[in-house]
């Protein structure tokens, strides 16, 4: 794809709300001037130039147009995810800069998140990650750290049980937290089902509740949570085969992108890149993502780094 047909294909998809013609972010007013050599915008009625990306997710870019749709197919075509570090090194950019973009394209799959309550059967569980644990070498000297690790969370997955049934994702110091999330997310009418985690029990007050108990067996009598499961390993492929380390504070964004890639796996790459693209134009400018590494200071020198300076 040239230089030219990104720009032609970015500019049907961001102005598609007006027809594909150009309008300005900050008024909305549809009387521009284009100059062309330089491919930005200018207003008639506020005076304001403003570009393809201006006003939208991809403010403040540094990649090209063409290499921002070569990042959403590769995104989007990636089973279990695709790391910054291999973006990089496909598109010729920096890990950073590559790292900011797919937390651009998780943010962008974390606005699609179903706009609605669970129904049907929703199966519950949750799976730790994050915040590596060095298992002590002795059996005797090993704890159980669940919930106690900083950085370490559960998240805990909402799946509904049918063709075409969404899943949302929330990332949690504790499994037993997400009791009130669930009474939030999942309406009256469904039944749920879940573990033994005797936590669930709470939600016997609110929703007809079915739960299998994994000591004794993974499924009984219809009764099973292999949807959530199987959720759960796709989390753990991506964290232990692509990711390698996720951590803390944007376990929540990984959570996301897992469910969206979980929600969307049977649409053709073409629909899923259309999709991604089409939401990327009306996603605002994110704060936390745009310049991300300019408000970044270096980390602070260690104490033990300052004895060794004196
Ligand atoms: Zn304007």
């Amino acid at each position: 794809m040239s230089d030219a047909e990104a720009y032609a294909t970015f500019k049907a998809v961001r102005f598609a709300d007006n027809g594909g013609e150009a309008f300005c972010p900050h008024c909305e007013c549809d009387a521009v001037y284009e100059y062309e050599s330089r491919r930005i915008f200018k207003c008639k009625q506020c005076e304001r130039q403003f570009s393809l990306t201006s006003g939208t997710i991809f403010s403040g870019r540094k990649l090209v147009l063409r290499d921002i749709l070569v990042a959403i197919a590769l995104f989007v075509n990636g089973a279990n995810g695709h790391s910054a570090l291999r973006l990089g090194r496909d598109l010729n950019v920096s890990y950073k800069t590559a790292f900011v973009m797919l937390h651009k394209l998780r943010a962008i799959m974390g606005a699609l998140r179903a706009p609605r309550k669970l129904k049907g059967i929703v199966e519950i569980d949750g799976v730790w990650v994050g915040g590596h644990v060095q298992k002590a070498n002795l059996k005797e000297n090993r704890k159980d750290r669940r919930g106690t690790h900083p950085k370490r969370l559960a998240i805990v997955t909402l799946r509904e049980r049918r063709e075409g049934g969404r899943s949302l994702t929330f990332a949690l110091k504790h499994e037993a937290e997400a009791v009130t999330t669930i009474l939030a997310h999942v309406d009256r009418s469904a039944t749920i089902v879940a573990d033994e985690a005797a936590h669930w029990g709470i939600l016997r007050a609110y929703f007809e509740v079915q739960q299998i108990n994994h000591q004794k067996a993974y499924s009984l009598k219809g009764i099973h949570t292999n949807n959530v499961e199987s959720f759960n390993s796709r989390v753990r492929r991506a964290e232990r085969g692509v990711y390698h380390h996720i951590a803390g504070r944007h376990v929540q964004a990984y959570a996301n992108e897992i469910s969206w890639r979980e929600d969307h796996r049977r649409h053709a790459n073409g629909t899923q890149f259309a999709t991604i693209l089409g939401a990327a134009a009306r996603l605002p400018s994110s704060d936390e993502w745009r310049g991300y590494w300019q408000r970044h200071l270096p980390k602070p020198p260690t104490p033990r780094a300052k004895l060794r300076l004196v």
